[in-house]
């Protein structure tokens, strides 16, 4: 048993941030730069979060590069240099070890460190923070970098401990890679990840056997080295990327507003889909999201290019998704994925005829047939969004728990505060546009927000700032009737939380548009929405 810990062992901060991710390292820079303490906490080894976690092979950003980077920084964007158009798990970790090493950012963290619970205390107004090695934080402000995709599912089948063989999650990729030389290897889910890693794994395996649930859309990267050119006219474009992001743009041209194109002028957008333009071609077609008939041209589009790569049609058939819209799930961006199938050593498996009964010593047994495995990897996806803050035990006012105050799905302001949790923060929590942006920007966007925030706090010697209840239900409904009047719904997706048995099914992110103006506009006000309190 651990006694409690002395007041002495009590560390005061202004302010705890929990992850080290793009999320917290940023949070953890603002907040020291303008004199606060803060004490960051990671249960990794080092920075990084996604980009330390998932380092299976083919990993990529699916957002160009040169986008997926931090704006906030001039001096920053000059010293880094991106060498690919979608850059390698490796390279972008080293990106998250070069912000680190820049600006000094490891000495404000823990590492290997994992927040237990977070527990606000109504006399002090101040947050307990308490880790699994026993250290204890009080601080004033409590924000969660905790990431929405960082709770990796891990294999639940039956059987799964009997494995003799190697397994892997995705998500938590050894460090010193897989060795997959002459092994028969079973790869379950047909995601993001796996539709990265499947290809490569075949260059590499004896055998791959493919283990579909729901067959998936995918779009061509077409990957290529980045040219000085392309770098240059980036960097000179990149005031007005920068003053269109700062002022609530997308910072991507984007079709005109209102237009519903004819099938005519569709169909040239939709070819787009395979220039390598990857999300941003889908976010070129406008109403993709909101009209089936553009959906269904898009979905058919990309049908059609994976019954022309993919040679026996049989197996085209199998891989060729129908059961949702397409990007109702997030699109994947893949090098080869659809072209590896005609490959002599893959294999698919189509669980919608024939289920997994169990994991064996040996390998998979399905309805139909057992399949010898050497490795088994696992590309189940994640408790998104709302796992990782639910895991830590949050009690808010009157110690109520979060878990409780979400048990029928995730409440929140602009994604970004919980009515009952003062002066507790979510970056790019649910309720935000969060998963269906560049995540840089939001995240950028969100630290900027929470760190103004907090210095309104400061300003107006205020002790509190915490959502309304009202605020938080208008918000909460809005969010709601975005949604519907959208095509994402329609999807068994991890958006709506489909992938956890039990988990309640609510669409998390927010798909409106104009967040950010709202957000300023809100914080322009005096923080409409939110209750100050001394
Ligand atoms: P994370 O990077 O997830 O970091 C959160 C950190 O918090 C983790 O290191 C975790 O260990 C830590 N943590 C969580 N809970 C605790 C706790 N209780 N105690 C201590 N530490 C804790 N987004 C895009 O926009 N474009 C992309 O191309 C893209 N590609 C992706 C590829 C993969 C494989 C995955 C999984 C996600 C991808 N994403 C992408 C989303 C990606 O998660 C975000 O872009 C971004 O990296 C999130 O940063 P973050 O700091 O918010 O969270
Ligand atoms: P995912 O999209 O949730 O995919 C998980 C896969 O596992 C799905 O095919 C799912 O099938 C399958 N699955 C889950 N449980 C299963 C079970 N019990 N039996 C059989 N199959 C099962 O997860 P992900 O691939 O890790 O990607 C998650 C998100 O992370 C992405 O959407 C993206 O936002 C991000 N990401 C991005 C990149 C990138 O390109 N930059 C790469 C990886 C991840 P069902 O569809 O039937 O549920």
């Amino acid at each position: 048993m651990t006694s409690a810990p002395s007041t002495d062992a009590i560390r005061t901060v202004d302010a705890v941030v929990v992850g080290a991710g793009f999320a917290g390292l940023y949070m953890v820079h603002k907040l020291r730069e303008a004199g606060f303490t803060v004490q960051g906490v990671d249960a990794a080894k080092d920075v990084g979060g996604t980009w330390y976690w998932n380092r299976y092979p083919g990993a990529r950003c699916d957002i160009p590069s040169l986008l997926y980077s931090y704006t906030w920084s001039d001096e920053l964007r000059d010293s880094w240099r991106w060498s690919e158009k979608y850059a390698t798990q490796p390279e972008i970790l080293a990106y998250a070890e070069h912000v680190a090493d820049r600006y000094d950012l490891r000495p404000a963290f823990l590492f290997e460190t994992k927040v237990v619970s977070a527990v606000f205390n109504e006399e002090t107004g101040r947050w307990r923070v308490e880790t699994d090695k026993g250290q204890v934080f009080d601080a004033r402000f409590c924000i969660m970098g905790t990431g929405c995709l960082s709770v990796p599912r891990v294999p639940d089948l039956p059987g799964a401990a009997s494995f003799k063989g190697k397994a892997y999650v995705t998500g938590q990729w050894p460090h010193d890679g897989v060795d997959f030389k002459g092994k028969r290897v079973a790869i379950i889910g047909t995601g993001s990840s796996a539709i990265q890693s499947m290809p490569l794994i075949a260059a590499d395996a004896a055998q791959v056997t493919v283990f579909q649930r729901t067959p998936n859309f995918s779009l061509p990267a077409l990957n290529t080295p980045l040219t000085d050119e392309e770098v240059a006219a980036f960097n000179e474009a990149f005031p007005i990327y920068k003053s269109l992001l700062d002022s609530g743009e997308p910072g991507i041209p984007l079709p005109p507003k209102g237009w519903v194109p004819s099938d005519e002028e569709l169909a040239p957008l939709v070819e787009q889909l395979w220039n390598g333009g990857g999300l941003i071609s889908a976010a070129m077609i406008p109403e993709l999201m909101r009209s089936e008939r553009i959906n269904d041209a898009a979905a058919d589009f990309v049908r059609a290019r994976i019954r022309e790569i993919v040679k026996d049609p049989v197996l085209a058939a199998r891989l060729t998704p129908t059961s949702f819209p397409i990007a109702a799930k997030r699109a994947c961006v893949d090098t080869d994925y659809f072209a590896t199938y005609n490959r002599d050593n893959v294999t698919l498996v189509d669980l919608r005829e024939t289920p997994i009964e169990a994991i064996t010593e040996t390998g998979v047994r399905t309805s139909g047939a057992e399949y010898p495995a050497d490795i088994i990897v696992y590309a189940l996806g994640f408790d998104a969004m709302t796992g990782a803050l639910l895991n830590i035990d949050i009690r808010g006012r009157d110690g109520v728990a979060l878990r409780d105050v979400w048990s029928e799905g995730p409440k929140t302001y602009l994604g970004v505060a919980i009515a009952g949790f003062p002066n507790l923060f979510t970056v790019t929590g649910p309720g935000s546009p969060s998963v269906l942006s560049n995540m840089l920007n939001s995240i950028e966007q969100h630290v900027d927000w929470i760190f103004d925030a907090i210095q309104h706090v400061q300003k107006t010697q205020s002790a509190l700032i915490e959502a309304t209840p009202q605020a938080q239900d208008d918000w909460v409904a809005h969010v709601n009737e975005e949604a519907d009047q959208t095509l994402y719904p329609r999807a068994a997706s991890w958006y709506v939380g489909a992938n956890v048995p039990g988990k309640p099914r609510v669409f998390m992110p927010y798909v409106g548009e104009g967040y950010k103006k709202r957000c300023d506009q809100i914080a322009a006000d005096g923080y409409v929405g939110f209750a100050l309190s001394r």
